[in-house]
């Protein structure tokens, strides 16, 4: 027998994930079907795409600019929606089977929370989410018996991996990072860093806030986060190896000492078709390893005082409450003011660590304090920004 086709929103699909999700989609001999797609501002790619893939929803999130644009070659049984709340509207519909949530930074919440209100699976690729409400977004998950599942190389590599052995027989979670373009740089080296530098990262192709993020390792500090709650993991349980290559995405430690890796060459097509295809495993379009020629596979401890943001994304992963939204408001301003020239790259993550430090700790927030937090701490940066 066939198997159902399933129904998939690609929520930011003009981006690098949404890109990589239609491919997969479009590889997947018609078991995977785009029901939605949506885009902020990159309204050519988003027609081009609705027209071949023939949605039954396009989301154009940016009032003004879609209401400027030239709709007219859109496919006849697709319908135009506008404006952020489309998003919810849209992730809420009976014939949504998977949300690829790909909407970067925290414009990304409030369709993830609609979708999972809704037990719609969600194929997460928005870190953000759990960064900045980590506790509310997986207790969601669980009251309404919705799936969260991960696209984060490194997180859909400890998924994998984890299921290896008993929840009760996981000792510890190793993130692996590329250790991003500034490994091996000098503090001063660093200071000089430019925007077009801190943009050109030597693994992955991504777009230009996550690139910032891997290149302060940001990143990693918001994927420790990430990855305690999705896991439901302390944080003195997940470490960090630098792993230049981009091979193992990450591993999972068992009580006996045993490791177990995820191996595949650096390409996110894999982990979105993990996860829209999840449980299964099927023939696919990424890149495989080329067992017929040598390679060799590098770890090393990562230099926390050249990289400080990751003792922050540990001290937010251990204090968990408001810290992390605290942290990922902070971050995504301070990134914003270093691509516009106002904020040097050594900056980013003493404003960030300023910024949290400042703010009045809350345990157990609800969502409207952590929204109202993001707000402050955005402020808060622009004022360190002018200072
Ligand atoms: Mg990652």
């Amino acid at each position: 027998m066939k198997p159902p086709t399933k129904q998939v929103a690609v929520l930011g699909s003009t981006g690098s994930i949404g890109v990589s999700g239609l491919e997969v989609i479009g590889a997947s001999n018609g078991r995977l079907q785009v029901i939605a797609l949506s885009a902020h501002l990159q309204l050519d790619l988003l027609l081009a795409q609705a027209i071949e893939h023939s949605p039954r929803w396009v989301v154009a999130t940016d009032r003004s600019a879609a209401e400027q644009f030239d709709w007219s070659a859109l496919p006849k049984d697709t319908k135009l929606l506008i404006g952020p709340e489309a998003l919810v509207e849209v992730v809420s519909q009976a014939e949504v089977d998977i949300v690829l949530a790909a909407i970067v930074g925290s414009a990304g919440l409030a369709s993830i929370w609609a979708a999972l209100e809704h037990k719609k699976t969600v194929a997460l690729a928005n870190k953000e989410a759990l960064v900045m409400a980590g506790r509310l977004v997986t207790q969601l998950a669980k009251d309404h018996q919705a799936a969260l599942l991960p696209v984060d190389s490194e997180h859909s590599a400890i998924f994998q991996a984890l299921q290896a052995g008993r929840p009760s027989e996981v000792e510890r979670l190793i993130l692996t990072a590329s250790g991003g373009p500034f490994r091996e740089f000098t503090p001063f080296q660093l200071k000089q860093v430019t925007v077009a530098e801190a943009l050109d990262h030597p693994v992955w192709n991504m777009g230009p806030k996550i690139t910032v993020d891997s290149a302060t390792m940001m990143n990693k500090a918001l994927e420790i986060i990430e990855a305690r709650w999705l896991f439901d993991i302390e944080a003195e349980r997940i470490s960090v190896a630098i792993h230049p290559q981009s091979v193992v995405h990450s591993m999972v430690e068992f009580v006996d000492g045993s490791v177990v890796a995820q191996l595949s060459p650096p390409d996110m097509r894999l982990p979105i078709q993990y996860a829209l295809h999840y449980p299964e495993r099927v023939p696919g379009v990424a890149d495989r390893q080329d067992w017929s020629r040598s390679f060799s596979l590098e770890f090393l401890p990562p230099n926390t005082d050249r990289f400080p943001a990751l003792e922050l994304g540990f001290e937010c992963a251990r204090s968990g409450g408001s810290s992390g939204a605290v942290l990922n408001a902070a971050n995504e301003a301070a990134v914003g003011a270093f691509l516009a020239g106002e904020l040097h790259f050594t900056e980013i993550v003493p404003a960030c660590r300023s910024v949290l430090e400042m703010h009045s700790f809350l345990s157990e927030p609800t969502l409207d304090q952590l929204l109202e937090l993001d707000r402050w701490a955005r402020e808060e940066v622009s004022r360190w920004v002018c200072a």
